[in-house]
C-alpha cells in the first residue's frame, strides 16, 4: 500500500482522523493511524464499511479487529505476494530433493556394477565371464549415469534460473517506489515532491541545487561494459550518501546524473560540496579483474545555483542544468554556477 498524497492533503486527513480516533478510543499506534488515515480519506470503501460496522457494534474497533483489518486491506498486496515466492520456493526444493535422490540411488547402483565389474576382472565373482561381456556392461550402465547426471544438471540450471526469477520477484515487491534500486538513493520522484515543497515555504527562498553528470559515460559502458557502469553509479552514489546528511537531500536524478538539494542559504556551501565530490569522482580507481590495470578516467561535471524568489520549479532547474553544459562545453570534470538572476539558456 502507497501513499502518495502531499503535505496539504495529508494534513488534512491527520486533522480529520485524530478527532475520530479519540471519539472510539482508538489508541493512535501507526497500525491505527494507518486504518484510520485510509478510512478518512475513503479511497477503500470496503474498508469504511467494516470500520463503520465495528464501531457501530462495539463503540471501538478492538485490538484483535484493527490488526486483522490492517493485514486484509493495507498490506495485503505484499503478504501474498511473499506467500506466492514462498511457496514457488518449496515447490522447487521439493523437487531438486526428489531429483537429488533419485540420483544419488542410480549412483549407488552403478557404484555397485564398478564393485562387481572389479570383482569380475580380479578373479572373483563371475570370473568366468567372457571381457567382452563386462566390457559392454559396463559402458551399457556408464552411459546410463552419465544420462541420469546430466538429467540432473540440466534440473540443478533450471533451478538457478527459477531462483534468479523468483529473487528478482522478491525484490520487486520490497522495492519502495521512492527509492532508485541500483543505487540507493531517493528518485526524481521524491525530489520533485521536496522541491515543490521547500519552493512554496518562506524558508525555500535560498535552496540550492547541484546537478551532477558523469563525463563521458556512454564511453565507458562501451569500453567497460554495462555492468561496470553500474558499479561506478553505485559508487558514486554511496559518495553523494556519505557526502550530505539531512537536510540535504541527494538524489539519482536519472541514468548517470544525480542531484542534491540543499535548503537554506546555502550556494557556498553547494558549491564546496561539488568541487569535493568533483575531487572524490576523479579519485576513484576500479581494478579491472581480467587484466589487473585500474580504470582512472571517472569524472563528473556539476551545475550549481540557488532558487530565485518567485520562479517555478522547472526554471531553478533549467538554470542548474545550463550551468552545467556550461561545465561540459568548457572542458567537464570542472563546477560551473550560475548567478539566481541568470536567465535560463
Ligand atoms: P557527457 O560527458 O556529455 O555527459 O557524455 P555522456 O556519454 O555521459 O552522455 P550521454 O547522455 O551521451 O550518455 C549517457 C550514458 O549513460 C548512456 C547510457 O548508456 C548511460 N547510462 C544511463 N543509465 C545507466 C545505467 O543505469 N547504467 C549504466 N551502466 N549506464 C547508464
Ligand atoms: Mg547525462
Ligand atoms: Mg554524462
Amino acid at each position: 500500500m502507497k501513499f502518495a498524497e502531499n503535505s496539504n492533503q495529508a494534513a488534512d486527513y491527520l486533522r480529520r482522523a485524530i478527532p475520530l480516533m479519540v471519539k472510539f478510543n482508538i489508541p493512535p499506534n501507526p497500525l491505527n493511524y494507518a486504518l484510520w488515515y485510509t478510512y478518512v480519506s475513503e479511497r477503500m470503501p470496503e474498508l469504511n464499511t467494516v470500520l463503520d460496522k465495528t464501531v457501530t457494534t462495539y463503540g471501538t474497533c478492538p485490538v484483535m479487529v484493527s490488526e486483522q483489518l490492517f493485514r486484509e486491506h493495507m498490506i495485503k498486496d505484499e503478504l501474498e505476494s511473499a506467500k506466492d515466492i514462498q511457496s514457488s520456493l518449496i515447490a522447487l526444493m521439493n523437487d531438486l530433493n526428489d531429483h537429488a535422490h533419485e540420483t544419488a540411488r542410480r549412483t549407488c547402483d552403478y557404484s555397485e556394477v564398478l564393485q562387481d565389474s572389479l570383482s569380475a576382472l580380479t578373479g572373483g565373482k563371475n570370473s568366468a565371464l567372457p571381457l567382452e561381456s563386462i566390457i559392454n556392461n559396463l559402458a551399457l550402465n556408464t552411459e546410463a549415469i552419465s544420462a541420469t547426471t546430466r538429467a540432473f544438471q540440466t534440473r540443478i540450471d533450471d533451478a538457478q534460473a527459477e531462483i534468479a526469477t523468483l529473487k528478482a520477484e522478491l525484490q520487486r515487491t520490497r522495492q519502495d517506489a521512492r527509492i532508485d534500486p541500483l543505487t540507493g538513493l531517493f528518485n526524481r520522484r521524491v525530489f520533485d515532491t521536496e522541491l515543490q515543497q521547500l519552493i512554496s515555504s518562506p524558508d525555500g527562498v535560498k535552496t540550492t541545487i547541484v546537478l551532477l553528470d558523469i563525463d563521458f559515460f556512454k564511453n565507458f559502458n562501451d569500453q567497460y561494459g554495462h555492468l561496470m557502469g553500474d558499479k561506478v553509479l553505485q559508487y558514486v552514489g554511496k559518495l553523494l550518501l556519505e557526502n550530505t546528511s539531512e537536510p540535504l537531500l541527494s538524489v539519482r536524478f536519472g541514468g548517470e546524473e544525480f542531484a542534491i538539494l540543499l535548503p537554506g542559504d546555502t550556494l557556498d556551501r553547494g558549491i564546496a560540496l561539488a568541487e569535493n565530490l568533483r575531487d572524490k569522482i576523479q579519485a576513484i580507481r576500479i581494478k579491472l579483474k581480467k587484466s589487473g590495470e585500474a580504470i582512472s578516467s571517472i569524472t563528473a561535471s556539476f551545475g550549481v545555483t540557488q532558487y530565485r524568489a518567485g520562479e517555478t520549479a522547472e526554471d531553478f532547474i533549467g538554470r542548474a542544468d545550463s550551468a552545467l553544459y556550461r561545465a561540459k562545453s568548457q572542458g567537464r570534470n570542472q563546477v560551473q554556477t550560475a548567478q539566481a538572476g541568470t536567465p535560463t539558456v
